[in-house]
């Protein structure tokens, strides 16, 4: 088995072990530690608002209060359908509070999304936008399908709600939208009667991650409580964050880069998070000259992004100690032109939702060296206590240099898909993460990635699986075959693609198909191009080639 007793370890890590211990093993522990340290210090920077430690565990108190008031017991699940919004680090800890599971889910997400995840996951409970519910949820409530018995609403962010108490006054509603009754918001009131608060154990599930993994199939990745604790640590010692940082919160919360890259690092850091609603490099850039942030990771378009953005200078950047990118491959180039303007030298990150984030990052301070072959970036260097092997498609362990799957096991990896055995089976055989990324490990310890086993579409991070495209498309009544693939975009790095073929004597244009995906799915997987064609390429035994499709 291929230790952990790489070059780079001497190299980059001197005098730090490379085990850690969590220091406390759940993320309710941390975040009672955070609070007891120093409550009136800054927890959330939103714009104009600074939300202590204080009042956001008060906040979260009487939302779980709620919670339990209404029902919700120990293992019950609460959906989160909420942009980067304090009511986003609320909400996880309510939920937990309460000894519940919180269920992230994408807020681009349409109510055919919202059919699938809300039953999927069991929901009882759903914290979301003021206008996401009445504009997509309520439909679906009222559809039946789901356990959904409470709902409690945050405004969404506007130029009222930035700097006072609207922030959160939304309306709470107790039940599904016929016995809608108006109450308080989330209070920062103590609410009456404390919480029946519970400690998690290590290895319960603390947030649901929706992924689609190495197949089709949209599935909960179960990031326990050990899995978050550990990760946010190893940010906290790999980055040497303290609570002096501050860190920006770019990254969408509900995946799984924003989740511990930001709420769990900051919470085991103790320093501040700074949030700005969604991502628009304007207003991004007005919160860099704003609140100074320190550290962030986001994916690299949003680098991109801002560092295109008219008026801005290395002086906006001036106050990072250190950036990080994840989620998606960084185009040395691009990272040239980055530090060119800001200064900056942006380190990767690699880590798949069933890794809750990173199982490899380029050490602080180092520069990850590229592959002269396939002109790849390294990815990194496997984090703290990380296991990875290459394994052939037999699964034998290869040796230096040599491509195969990339295969992690460690504190981080996920147990499981929430009431998914098979695909638990399949992708996590022994407990060994099978990640479906295909790339090798240089003689010094740097994983480079070269290929996807998996049909999945990298779209700046947003991943999107072919399937879920394929079976929208499916149910539109002139769609005989479909076939969806990613083809390169210079911005998002992918972007997907359909190749259609219409059933006899049917008529559709590809407009007409791409409005009919817009309608149904989120904004970053419905395909940018359709092409018509009469038969799609197969091999003689019949299966699509999609390779070729690729061309
Ligand atoms: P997700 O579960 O959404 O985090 O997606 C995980 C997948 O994103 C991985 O399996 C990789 O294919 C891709 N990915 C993550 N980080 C990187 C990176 N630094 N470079 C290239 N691809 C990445």
């Amino acid at each position: 088995m291929t230790e952990q007793t790489y070059p780079w370890a001497a190299r980059y890590e001197a005098g730090q072990p490379l085990h850690i211990d969590p220091v406390q093993p759940d993320m309710l522990s941390l975040w009672r530690a955070a609070v007891a340290n120093d409550p009136s210090a800054a927890a959330i920077l939103y714009f104009d608002r600074t939300l202590s430690w204080r009042e956001i565990d008060d906040r979260a108190e009487a939302l779980a209060k709620h919670l339990q008031d209404n029902g919700f017991g120990v293992g019950d699940r609460m959906a989160l359908y909420l942009q980067n919004h304090p009511a986003y680090v609320i909400g996880l800890v309510a939920a937990w509070k309460a000894g519940g599971i919180a269920v992230a889910i994408n807020p681009m997400s349409k109510a055919h999304e919202l059919e699938y995840l809300l039953p999927d996951s069991g929901a009882v409970a759903l914290l979301c936008h003021d206008d996401l519910y009445t504009d997509v949820a309520a439909a679906v409530l009222a559809g039946g399908a789901t356990a959904v018995k409470t709902v409690v609403t945050v405004n969404p962010l506007d130029e009222q709600t930035r700097d006072d108490e609207r922030l959160f006054a939304g309306v709470r509603r107790n039940t599904t939208p016929e016995g809608t009754t108006a109450l308080a918001a989330i209070t920062a009131d103590a609410p009456a009667g404390r919480v029946a608060e519970h400690t998690p154990g290590p290895d319960d599930v603390a947030v649901l991650t929706y992924t689609s993994g190495t197949t089709g199939v949209p599935k909960g990745g179960m990031n326990t409580h050990a899995n978050l604790a550990f990760n946010g640590t190893t940010y906290e010692r790999w980055t040497h964050l303290t609570r002096d940082d501050r860190v920006l919160g770019v990254a969408p919360l509900f995946h799984i880069t924003g989740l511990v890259g930001h709420i769990c690092a900051a919470i085991v850091a103790q320093c501040p998070l700074v949030l700005g609603y969604r991502f628009e490099p304007n207003v991004v850039l007005d919160i860099l000259r704003e609140h100074r942030p320190t550290f962030t990771i986001g994916s690299i378009t949003v680098f991109i992004a801002l560092s295109s953005t008219p008026g801005v200078s290395a002086d906006d950047f001036s106050s990072f100690r250190l950036i990080y990118s994840g989620g998606a491959p960084i185009a040395p180039a691009v990272a040239e032109r980055f530090e060119k303007l800001t200064g900056h030298y942006i380190h990767n990150a690699y880590g798949l939702t069933e890794t809750s984030s990173p199982s490899h990052l380029v050490p602080a301070g180092a520069r990850a060296p590229v592959d002269p072959d396939s002109g790849a970036l390294a990815a990194g260097v496997p984090v703290y206590d990380t296991v990875v092997r290459i394994l052939d498609e037999s699964g034998n362990e290869l040796p230096v240099g040599e491509v195969g799957e990339i295969c992690t096991s460690g504190p981080q990896v996920i147990p499981g898909y929430w009431n998914k055995p098979d695909a638990t089976a399949e992708s996590l055989p022994g407990g060994e993460l099978r990640t479906g990324d295909v790339g090798f490990m240089d003689a010094d310890g740097w994983f480079y990635l070269v290929d996807r086993k998996k049909d999945m579409i990298n779209a700046a991070g947003y991943k999107v699986w072919p399937r879920e495209v394929e079976d929208v498309l499916y149910t539109h009544p002139a769609v005989r075959e479909v076939a969806v693939v990613g083809i390169p975009d210079e911005y998002r790095g992918e972007t997907v693609k359909a190749f259609v073929s219409l059933a006899p004597g049917e008529q559709a244009t590809p407009e007409e198909l791409v409005a009919f995906c817009k309608e149904r799915m989120a904004a970053y997987k419905y395909p940018r191009q359709v092409e018509m064609l009469d038969e799609l390429p197969k091999t003689t035994t019949g299966k699509i080639l999609r390779r070729q499709l690729r061309g």
